[in-house]
């Protein structure tokens, strides 16, 4: 498909696509596919008080209605998958099977939210006083303000809307400016819902902010945004949350990881090599999930390593929308520069690097193309601490488990985590409390590619949010805590005796 056929098939119009003053790039080859109109901070207001009116109207309508909303939601999806996936890849730069996997993500948590929509139970409380019940509800919570990352440019926002909407809480949308064209292209697939659902579907039930992080900071500033939820960089995440702390808003937190492996003696090597190579080059080293640090056991280390370095030195990097292709481009030349600066600071810290470096250039014109790079490291050094943006994989050797767990827990971010091993005794410690500190942890499987169903997030820097499935939905509700007297006496608290 070319560009212009991906543009034509996304549902946006010439006019939407030109006159404003957002340019908006391909990572394919760096040229502008885009110019966009932007919202202002006084239009983004007006749009909160919107939002806020038609939560007055969405909290009534009963919780299974409104799973039917989400679930025509999914149907519309599955039927634009294909587009939308190929858009995704035009505007981020992902291969397109990622792009389709990223929409799949969407549908699936559709789904979910659907089944959660007849499940938000409280719980009944066994009251210390006769004649007494008491219970606990959820009830829906406010405007739900959803900030997103570049790098998913669309997933998120459904894994946090898909439980808004059936909680009960309309939500407003603020995309990357990297990547507003998904975001307009799923708002006109959920403009088309509301058609469909007729006249319980209030006004800016779903919105999109398109513009820069002012209309971010728009969204923190009002407290008729009972909600943010955000998806970022660390930097983002302290701004959003000292912003949100000053109104005490509530947040659900997604930002930056620095996640490990960590290959024992007993690790099925073949398993373990094709999750490494998944999970460290994928989205070209762009995911918050992507391995970045590998602790290898020194007796492995020999039969692991160098196979590494061979696999690598085959991957087929290029165009994400050719078949074939495994690793795309980096989103602009700043994240290029990025991992170049990382891997000349790793080298001074005593680090070998193989691959990195600019790929592709003479084809790709403005277009940030890489080698991903495996850099082998004579200790954790402080690089290593950090969140480089792209697919630099850092390989330090270990003796014992509890170092190695010791290692994978040292850095500042908490998100995803796993280990390679046939060792049950391994394992456990692993997943137990002196084990892994994050807030995903694994056994025999990457540190990427989480499920829908379980609740995704993670600890320390990265922010402490949990979204998409488990119970993640209560961050969506507030919960009420009910006591009623149906006796004839009102006993009060602490013995206290009233004469009146
Ligand atoms: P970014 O922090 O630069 O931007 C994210 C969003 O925040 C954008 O929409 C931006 O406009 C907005 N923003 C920036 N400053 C703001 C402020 N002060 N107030 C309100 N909004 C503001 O992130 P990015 O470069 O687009 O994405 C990459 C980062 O996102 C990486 O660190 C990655 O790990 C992280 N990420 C985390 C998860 C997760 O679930 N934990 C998922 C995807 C990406």
């Amino acid at each position: 498909m070319s560009h212009s056929e991906i543009l034509a098939a996304s549902g946006l119009t010439e006019a939407e696509l030109t006159g404003g003053t957002l340019a908006v790039h391909t990572p394919v080859d760096g040229s502008e596919i885009a110019r966009l109109a932007m919202h202002s901070v006084a239009e983004a207001d007006e749009m909160i008080a919107t939002a806020h009116e038609a939560f007055l109207q969405w909290r009534t309508v009963p919780a299974p209605r409104r799973g039917e909303f989400v679930r025509l939601l999914g149907e519309e999806l599955r039927r634009e998958k294909e587009a939308l996936g190929a858009l995704v890849t035009l505007e981020c730069g992902k291969i397109y099977q990622e792009g389709l996997g990223e929409v799949q993500e969407m549908i699936d948590i559709c789904d979910f939210a659907v089944g959660l929509s007849r499940q938000l139970y409280g719980l009944t409380i066994a009251s210390e006083r006769p004649g007494h019940a008491m219970r606990e509800t959820w009830h829906p919570m406010g405007v739900c303000g959803v900030i997103t990352a570049f790098n998913f440019p669309v997933a998120p926002w459904c894994w946090n809307a898909a439980l808004a909407l059936v909680c009960g809480d309309p939500v407003i949308w603020k995309p990357s400016e990297k990547t507003p064209l998904t975001a307009l292209a799923v708002q006109k697939i959920c403009d088309r819902v509301c058609e469909q659902f007729g006249d319980d579907a209030p006004k800016g039930l779903t919105q999109v902010l398109i513009g820069e992080r002012d209309l971010g900071e728009a969204l923190t500033a009002n407290p008729k945004v009972a909600l943010i939820s955000a998806t970022g960089s660390v930097p983002m995440g302290r701004a959003v949350a000292a912003d949100m702390s000053k109104r005490l808003g509530r947040t659900i937190l997604e930002l930056g990881g620095n996640n490990a492996m960590i290959v024992a003696p007993s690790a099925d090597l073949e398993m373990a090599l094709r999750a490494i190579v998944f999970s460290a080059v994928g989205t070209a080293g762009q995911r918050c999930t992507t391995l970045r640090r590998l602790i290898v056991h020194e007796d492995v280390y020999d039969a692991l390593v160098p196979r590494l370095v061979k696999a690598y030195a085959g991957l087929p990097i290029g165009d994400p929308l050719a078949e074939g292709t495994l690793v795309g481009p980096l989103i602009d030349q700043d994240a290029l520069s990025a991992m170049d600066k990382a891997l000349v600071q790793a080298q001074a810290e005593g680090g070998t690097v193989h691959g990195g470096g600019q790929a592709l250039a003479e084809s790709h014109g403005a277009a940030a193309y890489v080698n991903p790079a495996i850099v082998e490291m004579p200790g954790q050094s402080a690089i290593m601490h950090h969140e480089t943006f792209a697919p630099i994989l850092y390989v330090v050797k270990y003796q014992s488990l509890e170092q190695a767990i010791d290692m994978q827990n040292a850095v500042p971010q908490g998100l995803s985590s796993c280990i390679f091993s046939t060792d049950v005794r391994e394992t456990e410690l692993f997943l137990s409390a002196a084990g892994s500190d994050c807030g995903i942890a694994n056994v025999n499987i990457g540190p990427s590619g989480a499920e829908i169903g379980g609740a995704f997030g993670g600890e320390k820097e990265t922010g402490g949010g949990r979204e998409s499935g488990s119970d993640a939905w209560k961050g969506y509700m507030r919960r009420q805590t009910n006591t009623v007297n149906y006796s004839r006496e009102l006993p009060l608290a602490q013995g206290i005796k009233f004469d009146i």
